[in-house]
This record gives structure tokens, C-alpha cells and sequence, in this order.
């Protein structure tokens, strides 16, 4: 294969540009009114057309045919404004005129020369990244000045990693935007818009955003598809399926890769092949971690991840890996479909259904979402590797200390001490060893049907399984289960009343939120009616269920309590949770605004005056 295919399929009109339909078509329609905006900012994750789509504006505006187009539409609008009769005669000619007035010929010379990005007096590519001096601001700026090189050209900047770009720079691009030359458009494209929300929100005001969707592992597949097809190589469904997991929302990753595996071999591309030429771990491996997970055995860690370091794969492709397959596991959990899972590895989850707890999966997801910046940068992958899935196999399970509080609270056997746990115990050992207490002996006696994977189980931790929790548990029978009206506020009536709130809230099909309560209490009710929660430990997801189901907590526990006005979540000051969580706040926020923007233009740009209040 001589040209690469990312770019040999390069997209030459807006019509081609995969799942970005919402900005395409818009930006269609403003080619084809002659109604271009001097700036845009194009807002996305990597790999997910910006800077393909920038370029195919920057073709439409200098395509000599287009123009033609334009105007010979133009003259056959106005011709036919003048006497109506030919329209049914030369309607489909109008349509081809139409089209070809909003789409770039994708063939011209002016064309060819953009698409292949050879150099262009017109089209200027910076990426922002190695040009962030006031020098190149100063530069750009005095650059812009001048005129497009003919009458009826356009000279557009296509400014990449925009946000990486200095206060100073953005400083000399508002004066140009504020006063832009004719015939002059910029087109910023990020990864990280709210960076540019805080460095140079004026500016944002004066772009027209657009906020590109990722693309979907269903979409690369068609694509990655369409592109074999069309180069008459022949592929497995599950080698598809493969490199479009590893691309990982990135359709130009995705045909690189798919060059990679060409690359090392002939015929038809399978998913061995795949594997091989990508250093991609077999899903057998994954399903073989879970099951070291679910079965505590912490030791085999070890051995499990040496041997992939042996076989040479990827630890970061292993990492998305595990997370992609945590994740179907949770769905599977929840009750959902796993999409994007194979049919073999779907079945073997489905097989393990009862060996998680959904709180647990959210907290291993968390973990590992938390553990990727720094695992990028790291030269001690494997070891970082290890460390999580050792922790994820130590894990204090929410199955066993549900287990184990249903035991004390039903059998009496409460209060006795929980043993340490014995790292070196096997799952298989149905023996209870030396330490074992009477409350996991009550509990094997009376649970119904223990799962032999956590029948030998030992305790969860001393400090976890007394005190508080059991008192909650020992409360919640006493209270009758129907809702009374008119109870005092107070908080142990609430911490009485928490089983059933959960319940409830289950009951209603929020499973999320009653799990996340399942792990937090009421820690203050006030005169004035608020009550506040506090997570037992940080967790972002939890926080964000319990933040954002105040609403639906404030109705149930108003049936119970009328004096209830407020609910509110207390955040835990310190502890290794409060970096990470302001970081997902502001991207909380940041999705909640592009969401918002796409609902009413107008707001968005209302949100932009209030980001420089705040920002400033
Ligand atoms: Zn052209």
C-alpha cells in the first residue's frame, strides 16, 4: 500500500465527513448562502474530523467550480423568479446546481492543492502547539492583513490544539476579529474548549462554535468496511470489531491501525491477525482477569500480567481493554445490553453476572479512570498495572458486607470481630480457617444459597463491618414499612428510615442513585429542614448520583418526613478523591454547556458572558 489510508480516504466534501452531520450540513448551508462566519471553533475529541472537515471548508471556499456553481445558480434563481412555467423542466438541474453550489469539486486545481495540504498562499495550517509566542500572534496577525491572493479567493487559518494557544495571542486574534478582513476566516479547532473559555473568552463570543460527537466503535467499523471493501481486502467481522476498540473514538486511529495490520501481512485480515500486528490482548485474557478479580486471587496478578508483557501487547491498549470489558460486565450487572463486546465474550459475562456488584465495577471503572493521566506518562506501566489489579482483587466487596450485615442483623450474632484478611487464601478452600468467626458461620448456615465463590470468604475488615452500619441495620425493622405522615425531623428517624429510602428508590427503577445511597448516610438534619448526606468514602459517581438525584431523595423522604426542605451533599474535604473530582465537575459542567448550546444558540452565547464573569 503506497499512500496511507487515512489519507487516502481523506473526506473531499462535507457529505463525506462520517457522524458529523450537525456540523457538515450547517456548514453547507452558510457555503451555499455565501454567509461564512469569520471564525469558528470546532470542539472534539481527537481523531474525530476537525481539521478534516476545516480543510473541506477551506476547499469549498476557493473551489473554482463551486463558485461557478454558485453563481450560475444565482442567475438561474433570478431567471426563474421571472416567469415561472420551466420549473417542473429544469427542477433537477436546479437541484445538481445546488449541490454542486454547496460542496467543493473535490478535483480542481485549487482543490487537489488544499485537500493534499501542499503548500497554499491561500490555506495556512498552524498547529498551535509550536506556535505559541507573541511573535506568531503578531505574525499571524500582520499575515492576515493581507488580501486573499485573487478577487474571489478566501485565505482561511486552520489553527490546531487552539487551546495550547497564549493569553497574548488570543489577545491579537480578537483585534483582528473584531475588525476582520474581508474574505478572511478562521477556523480553531481543540480538544479542550473550556481551556479556551478560561484563557480567551472574549474571543469565544466572536466564534461560532461547533462541538463534534465521537464516533461511535459501530461507525468505524462501516467506515473501516467501506474502506477494505473499496481496496478489495477481505476481514473478519471480529477483526473490525478489534481495531475499531483500539482506535477508541478516533476514526483517523482507526485507519492507521488498520494500515499497521496491512502492513505485517497478506490476505484476509483476521483477528488474530489484528491482535498480532497491534499487540492487542485476546478478550480470553480479560475475561481470565475478571476472574482473578472475582476470586481474590491476588497472587496470580503477577504471573497474568507478565506473561502479556511477555507476549509484548500494549498496556495501554490493555488498560482501555479492561475498561471497555468492566464496563459491558456493569451493563450486564445493570441489566443492559454490552454492546461492542464480541457474541463469546458477551456470553461469558453473562456467565459471571453474579460474581459483581454494580457498586464495585463503578468503583474499579472509577479507579482506572483516575489512573490514566498519570499511567500515559509513566515508564513503570507494568508495575502501575499490577498495583490496580491487585487492589481491584483486594477490593472490600458491597456483596459481602450486605452478606454479612444481613447475617448479623438477622441472626443476632452481631457485634462479634471480623478477622483480618488472609491474602494467601484460596477461593477453593471451603474450610473455615483457624480465625473465622461465628458471624460467617451464621452466615453460611443461613444464607440460602451461598455462591461458592464467596462462601469461603473471609469478613470484610474490622473497621468496616461494625459499628455504624450494623446499628443502621439493627434500626431499619423496627420502623414500619409503610409511610407514615408527620414524623419528627431528626436525624436518627432519617438514618432509620435509610433502608427504605433505598428501597424505594430501587423500586423506582433508580438503581444508581439507591446504590450510591447504599454507600453514604445522613450525617446532619436541621431545624430549618435541610439534610445533609456524606459518601462513606469518595467516589465521583456516587457523588454525582446522589447530586443530581436530590430531587427524587427530597420526594421519598418528604412522605416519611414533611419537614424536609433541602438535601444536600456534603463533600468530603480532603483525601485522595479531591483532585480528580473538581476535574470531573468542570467536565461535567463543560458537557452540560456544549449541551445546552446545541439546544439555543442564544444561551450559548449568554453562557460565554457568564464564563468571563467566572473565569475573571
Ligand atoms: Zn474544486
Amino acid at each position: 500500500m503506497s499512500i496511507a489510508l487515512a489519507r487516502k480516504y481523506r473526506p473531499k466534501r462535507f457529505a463525506d465527513v462520517a457522524v458529523q452531520s450537525h456540523v457538515s450540513t450547517t456548514l453547507k448551508g452558510a457555503i451555499a448562502r455565501g454567509r461564512v462566519a469569520h471564525g469558528y471553533l470546532l470542539c472534539g475529541p481527537r481523531g474525530v474530523g476537525k481539521t478534516t472537515l476545516a480543510r473541506v471548508l477551506a476547499m469549498a471556499l476557493n473551489c473554482e467550480r463551486r463558485t461557478e456553481a454558485a453563481k450560475r445558480l444565482a442567475e438561474f434563481d433570478q431567471g426563474r423568479g421571472a416567469s415561472d412555467d420551466d420549473t417542473v423542466v429544469v427542477a433537477p438541474d436546479r437541484d445538481r446546481l445546488a449541490s454542486e453550489a454547496s460542496e467543493p469539486c473535490g478535483a480542481c486545481a485549487s482543490c487537489t492543492r488544499i485537500w493534499s495540504g501542499a503548500a497554499s498562499l491561500d490555506v495556512v495550517e498552524m498547529d498551535a502547539a509550536s506556535n505559541r509566542g507573541v511573535d506568531d500572534a503578531r505574525d499571524l496577525r500582520e499575515r492576515a492583513m493581507y488580501a486573499p491572493s485573487g478577487d474571489e479567493q478566501y485565505k482561511v487559518y486552520i489553527v490546531d490544539e487552539a487551546h495550547m494557544l497564549t493569553r497574548d495571542a488570543w489577545n491579537a486574534l480578537l483585534k483582528i476579529l473584531e475588525e476582520p478582513p474581508p474574505r478572511v476566516v478562521f477556523v480553531f479547532a481543540t480538544t479542550e474548549p473550556q481551556k479556551i473559555a478560561q484563557a480567551a473568552a472574549p474571543v469565544l463570543s466572536r466564534l461560532q462554535r461547533f462541538d463534534f460527537k465521537r464516533i461511535g466503535p459501530a461507525e468505524i467499523r462501516e467506515r473501516l468496511s467501506h474502506v477494505l471493501d473499496e481496496e478489495h481486502i477481505a476481514a473478519e467481522p471480529e477483526a473490525l470489531v478489534a481495531i475499531s476498540r483500539a482506535a477508541d473514538g478516533s476514526m483517523r486511529d482507526a485507519l492507521s491501525l488498520t494500515d499497521q495490520v496491512l502492513s505485517m501481512g497478506e490476505g484476509k485480515v483476521t483477528a488474530d491477525r489484528v491482535r498480532d500486528a497491534l499487540g492487542l490482548v485476546p478478550e480470553d485474557e480479560f475475561i481470565a482477569m475478571l476472574d482473578v478479580i472475582a476470586e481474590r486471587r491476588a497472587a496470580d496478578v503477577f504471573p497474568a500480567v507478565g506473561r502479556l508483557a511477555e507476549a509484548g501487547i500494549d498496556f495501554g491498549l490493555f488498560l482501555t481493554g479492561l475498561a471497555d470489558m468492566l464496563r459491558a460486565q456493569l451493563a450486564i450487572v445493570l441489566g443492559g445490553a454490552a454492546p461492542d463486546v464480541s457474541e463469546r465474550a458477551r456470553e461469558a459475562l453473562e456467565s459471571r453476572r453474579e460474581r459483581f456488584a454494580d457498586a464495585d465495577l463503578l468503583r474499579m471503572l472509577q479507579a482506572l479512570a483516575e489512573l490514566e493521566p498519570r499511567f500515559r506518562k509513566s515508564g513503570q506501566q507494568q508495575l502501575l498495572i499490577e498495583t490496580l489489579l491487585v487492589r481491584f482483587a483486594l477490593l472490600d466487596r458491597s456483596v459481602e458486607l450486605e452478606d454479612v450485615l444481613r447475617s448479623l442483623g438477622g441472626g443476632g450474632g452481631g457485634g462479634g470481630s471480623a478477622p483480618e484478611r488472609t491474602p494467601s487464601r484460596r477461593e477453593t478452600s471451603s474450610q473455615p480457617s483457624a480465625a473465622a468467626p461465628s458471624s460467617a458461620k451464621s452466615y453460611r448456615a443461613e444464607s440460602p444459597a451461598p455462591r461458592p465463590e464467596s462462601a469461603a470468604r473471609p469478613a470484610p475488615r474490622a473497621e468496616r463491618s461494625s459499628a455504624a452500619p450494623v446499628a443502621a441495620m439493627a434500626a431499619a425493622p423496627a420502623q414500619p414499612l409503610h409511610a407514615v405522615t408527620g414524623e419528627a425531623l431528626e436525624l436518627s428517624k432519617v438514618t432509620g428510615r435509610w433502608d427504605a429510602l433505598t428501597e424505594r428508590l430501587k423500586g423506582a427503577g433508580k438503581q444508581l442513585l439507591a446504590t450510591a445511597l447504599e454507600h453514604s448516610s445522613p450525617v446532619s438534619v436541621t431545624a430549618q429542614g435541610d439534610v445533609t448526606i456524606e459518601l462513606d468514602e469518595p467516589n465521583d459517581f456516587f457523588a454525582h448520583s446522589i447530586t443530581d438525584g436530590r430531587g427524587d431523595i427530597l420526594t421519598v423522604l418528604r412522605e416519611w418526613f414533611p419537614a424536609v426542605q433541602r438535601v444536600q451533599l456534603k463533600i468530603g474535604a480532603e483525601g485522595p478523591g479531591a483532585p480528580p473530582k473538581r476535574l470531573t465537575d468542570e467536565m461535567v459542567r463543560a458537557e452540560r454547556i456544549a449541551a445546552l448550546r446545541k439546544r439555543d444558540p442564544v444561551l450559548g452565547a449568554a453562557i460565554d458572558a457568564l464564563d468571563l464573569d467566572v473565569a475573571d
